[in-house]
C-alpha cells in the first residue's frame, strides 16, 4: 500500500477572545447559521457569540443540545437545521455537542463550525464523532468524509474551565506522538485507512515537545484561570496538533488500551485522557522501553496532574483476572494495539497495566 492521505479543518482560529469574531468567520460560509449547545455553554458565551453573528448581519437561531450524542438527537438537531435552512451549523461546547453537529450536518449538507469550549481532547478538529446510546454507552465511531470547515478555540474561556479537563487534554495529546511512531514504524494504517504522512508524523512529535516544553507552567497558569503563551501552545498541542496527528498519523497501543478501560465500570469518573495516560504508559512498556525512558514520561504526567497508578482511574485493586478481560478486550482484531510494530497479546498488556501500577507506586 502506497498511498498516503493527510486530510484536516479548512480553518483553524485560536487566541484570547476570539469568540467574539466567530460570526465574522462564519459569513463566507452561509447566511444562516444553527447554534448548538447546552445550557450551561449557552450561559457562559451565548451572549458573545449571538452578539457577533449580529454584528457579522448572520442570522442564526440557538437549539439546546440535549446532552448525548444518539442517533435521535442526531437527527433531531438535523430536522431543526433542515427546517430553518442552516447554512452553518455550529458545535459550541464539549465533544458530545460538537460530535452531534458533526454528525447531523451529514444529513443537512451544511459547514460545520467546532466551538470547543474546553481543551480536554483532540476530537474538535477530527472527522470523527462518538456515538452512544440512549443509555448513554458507546456504540460506534463514524469517520466522516469532511472535516469542520472551521475550529474556533477561545484560549481566555478554556483557562477559565475546570483545570481537570485542561489536564486531561494533555493527556490525549501525550499519547499522540508514540501512537503515530508506533503505526509508522509497523507500516499500518490510518483511521483513512492508508498510509500516514511524514507532515502527520512532524506535526505529532511537535505536539509532544510542546507539552515538555510548557505543560507544567501552563497547568500552572490555567489554575488561576490565567492565558499565557505557554497555555497557547499547550491549547494548540492539545486541539489541533493532536487532533492532526492522531487521525493522520495514526493510533495504537494506548487508545485501544483506553477504548477496553473505558468498559471497566470503575474508570467511568476518570476522563478521556486520564485512561488514555494509562494506556500511553502501558505502550511504553509494552513496547520495552527503557527504565530512564518511562519514568520520564512517568514524572511528567505526574508533574502535570495526570493518574499514574491503576487506582488513580478508579481501579482499586483489581484483580489478574479482570486485568485479562480488559487485556483480551484490547486485543480484539479491529483494536489499534496491533498497530504495534510486533505482535501484541492478552497475556503482555495485562501484565504491562501491572508494571505501569507498580512503577506509579514507586515514582509516587
Ligand atoms: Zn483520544
Amino acid at each position: 500500500m502506497t498511498t498516503q492521505v493527510f486530510r484536516s479543518p479548512a480553518g483553524y482560529v485560536q487566541g484570547r477572545g476570539v469568540i467574539d469574531d466567530v460570526g465574522g468567520h462564519a459569513d463566507p460560509l452561509g447566511e444562516t447559521a444553527l447554534l448548538l449547545s447546552d445550557d450551561v455553554v449557552f450561559d457562559l458565551v451565548g451572549d458573545r457569540v449571538q452578539a457577533s453573528f449580529e454584528d457579522a448581519g448572520v442570522d442564526f437561531r440557538h437549539e439546546e443540545f440535549r446532552g448525548e450524542c444518539t442517533d435521535s438527537e442526531i437527527e433531531r438537531v438535523a430536522d431543526i437545521a433542515a427546517e430553518y435552512g442552516a447554512d452553518v451549523l455550529v458545535g459550541m461546547g464539549g465533544g458530545k455537542t460538537i460530535d452531534t453537529a458533526r454528525a447531523a450536518r451529514e444529513h443537512v449538507d451544511c459547514a460545520l463550525i467546532s466551538l470547543p469550549t474546553i481543551a480536554s481532547t483532540d476530537a474538535p478538529t477530527s472527522s470523527v464523532a462518538v456515538i452512544y446510546t440512549e443509555a448513554g454507552e458507546f456504540l460506534e465511531f463514524h469517520v466522516y468524509e469532511r472535516h469542520p470547515e472551521l475550529v474556533v478555540i477561545d484560549t481566555a474561556v478554556v483557562a477559565n474551565a475546570p483545570t481537570r479537563l485542561f489536564r486531561g487534554g494533555i493527556g490525549d495529546a501525550l499519547a499522540t506522538w508514540f501512537e503515530a511512531d508506533a503505526a509508522y514504524r509497523s507500516g499500518a494504517t490510518t483511521l483513512f485507512g492508508t498510509r500516514p504522512t511524514r507532515a502527520a508524523q512532524a506535526i505529532s512529535k511537535l505536539a509532544y515537545t510542546t507539552l515538555r516544553d510548557h505543560g507544567q507552567q501552563a497547568v500552572e497558569a490555567v489554575e488561576r484561570g490565567a492565558v499565557t503563551e505557554s497555555v497557547e501552545a499547550v491549547v494548540e498541542a492539545n486541539t489541533l496538533l493532536s487532533g492532526l496527528g492522531f487521525e493522520s498519523g495514526g493510533l495504537a497501543a494506548a487508545h485501544a488500551i483506553h477504548n477496553v478501560l473505558t468498559q471497566l465500570e470503575a474508570t467511568h469518573e476518570a476522563t478521556h485522557g486520564e485512561k488514555v495516560t494509562i494506556g500511553t504508559i502501558a505502550q511504553l512498556v509494552l513496547e520495552g522501553r527503557d527504565d530512564a525512558f518511562v519514568d520520564d514520561i512517568v514524572s511528567f504526567a505526574r508533574t502535570v496532574g495526570l493518574p499514574t497508578t491503576l487506582a488513580e482511574i478508579g481501579l482499586e485493586e483489581p484483580t489478574d483476572d479482570r486485568l485479562m478481560i480488559a487485556a483480551e478486550a484490547a486485543c480484539a482484531d479491529e483494536e489499534t494495539i496491533h498497530n504495534e510494530p510486533f505482535t501484541v497479546r492478552p497475556a503482555d498488556v495485562r501484565d504491562a497495566l501491572a508494571s505501569v501500577d507498580a512503577i506509579g507506586h514507586r515514582t509516587r
